[in-house]
């Protein structure tokens, strides 16, 4: 964000996280609060305009999205109700709809007793800081540009859109048909849609967790691999090719290869974008297989800030084919700048249907050792040391070839090897991530870094 404006906002307080707003239902996140965000965004646009809105499967979805919605009428903004939809069909949506913004209703992996609301661009781009302080500013002041009684905004719903989304993301890809495929959505939002398409793809599917509840029954909403063990055993028990996992919006995507085996995310997203080619986005914490993977096919590879607007935005700055994060959210934008799980997911089965097995193509990548360390701080702490690892943690280093300090400080060594210190931004910590040639190299930088970063802790 400019500095400028982050003076002007300086005593407005943070409703945005970093990905929309978050939290506990009754707690941060109520239904006045939905009213004023429809109002704010509604009086952002200018008090017109359409926007589309989605929810996922979460039981505080009714309440919140009828009381944003009428935000946004009161305040003369037009609405189409998607209803219970993945959030990559809201950015689609606002897209295809020629819209004037989106919003979706999701705490994406949190826990069931959360919720959340995260506004998109017609682009499908998720709103920049810059935006979110504006609708900040007007939740703060109560601003809001009321509409006179003839000028009120109507709801209306556009079922045809959800068939265009099926069709044009089945042209993205090409399939053979039958490969046996266990999808899990977690009983979050992709639960109809992903199997839909994948069947329609001419895969074999089987289903776990494929009924929207938004007490999240079976497993939770975060698709990591303590939370996927069935997934994992179904997919060996039933020999099936892959096994797919949603988080509880799908806009991202995990994978467990046909032996079961949960999919490395950086090696996935090396593999998918040495496929794709060409300039990729990637984020600050992904691997240096990424640049091997790239650079053996004549691509490139930029790093940017963590979180899915970085990515996007970078996209469209360096006109990329291809970004993904390691977690898993990856964006297609020959389809759309809107995370999208279900086309990540088709694109990992096509994979396998081009080149088979994703164990021996996961294989075939090499494992280098990786270090992730958080050391507790204060805020205070958190900047001074920031501050000083900006300036002279290099000099601590013989053979650094590239520093990058676009979200925290990534530095990159001579072999390849790189270090990244980076504060978490919702919790005391600063976080130390690395990733080297052998082990041995791994722990001398793991030293170095950690030696730097105690020696300025307040005693
Ligand atoms: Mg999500």
């Amino acid at each position: 964000m400019s500095r400028t404006l982050e003076k002007n906002y300086k005593k407005i307080p943070r409703l945005f996280g970093t990905s929309g707003i978050r939290g506990e239902i009754g707690n941060e996140i109520t239904s006045e609060l939905a009213l004023e965000v429809g109002k704010a965004l509604a009086t952002y646009l200018g008090g017109e305009g359409l926007v589309v809105v989605g929810y996922d499967t979460r039981t505080s979805n009714q309440m919140l999205n009828k009381a944003l919605c009428s935000g946004l009428l009161e305040c003369g903004c037009n609405v189409v109700e998607l209803g219970m939809v993945p959030t990559p069909l809201v950015g689609f949506s606002a897209s295809r709809l020629k819209a004037d913004a989106g919003v979706m209703i999701t705490a994406s992996h949190n826990p069931a007793k959360d919720n959340g609301i995260k506004l998109w661009n017609p682009n499908g781009i998720a709103f920049s800081s810059d935006q979110e302080r504006k609708i900040e500013a007007l939740i703060h002041t109560k601003k809001f540009k009321m509409a006179a009684w003839d000028q009120i905004g109507s709801c209306e719903t556009r079922d045809e859109i959800i068939n265009q989304y099926i069709d044009e993301i089945l042209e993205m890809v090409n399939i053979k048909p039958g490969l046996k495929i266990v999808v899990d959505c977690g009983s979050g939002a992709a639960s109809y849609l992903s199997p839909l398409i994948l069947r329609k793809a001419g895969c074999r599917v089987t289903t776990l967790n494929c009924q929207p509840d938004g007490f999240f029954p079976g497993r939770e909403a975060e698709p990591n691999q303590e939370n996927l063990e069935v997934l994992m055993k179904t997919v060996k028990k039933t020999r099936s090719h892959l096994g797919i996992a949603h988080d509880g919006d799908a806009d991202r995507m995990v994978a467990v290869d046909e032996k079961g085996n949960f999919a490395d995310f950086d090696k996935l997203l090396a593999l998918i974008s040495q496929v794709i080619g060409g300039k990729i986005i990637t984020t600050v914490d992904a691997s240096l297989i990424m640049d091997e993977c790239l650079s053996a096919v004549g691509g490139e590879v930029i790093r940017t800030k963590v979180g899915d607007v970085h990515v996007a935005q970078s996209i469209l700055q360096y006109d990329a084919s291809f970004g993904g994060e390691p977690s898993g959210t990856w964006i297609h934008p020959d389809f759309c700048l809107c995370p999208d799980g279900i086309l990540s997911a088709l694109r990992v089965i096509e994979l396998v249907s081009n080149k088979g097995d994703l164990s021996k193509q996961l294989d075939s990548i090499p494992n280098y050792p990786t270090i992730r360390k958080k050391i507790g701080c204060s805020k205070v702490d958190k900047e001074i040391i920031m501050d000083k690892v900006k300036s002279s943690l290099k000099d601590h280093f013989k053979d650094v070839v590239h520093l990058n300090d676009i979200d925290g400080m990534r530095i990159s060594f001579e072999d390849g090897s790189w270090v990244l210190i980076r504060p978490s931004g919702t919790e005391s910590y600063i976080r130390i991530t690395l990733e080297a040639r052998n082990q041995e190299r791994a722990e001398e930088i793991s030293k170095i870094s950690t030696d730097f970063v105690q020696k300025y802790l307040s005693k």
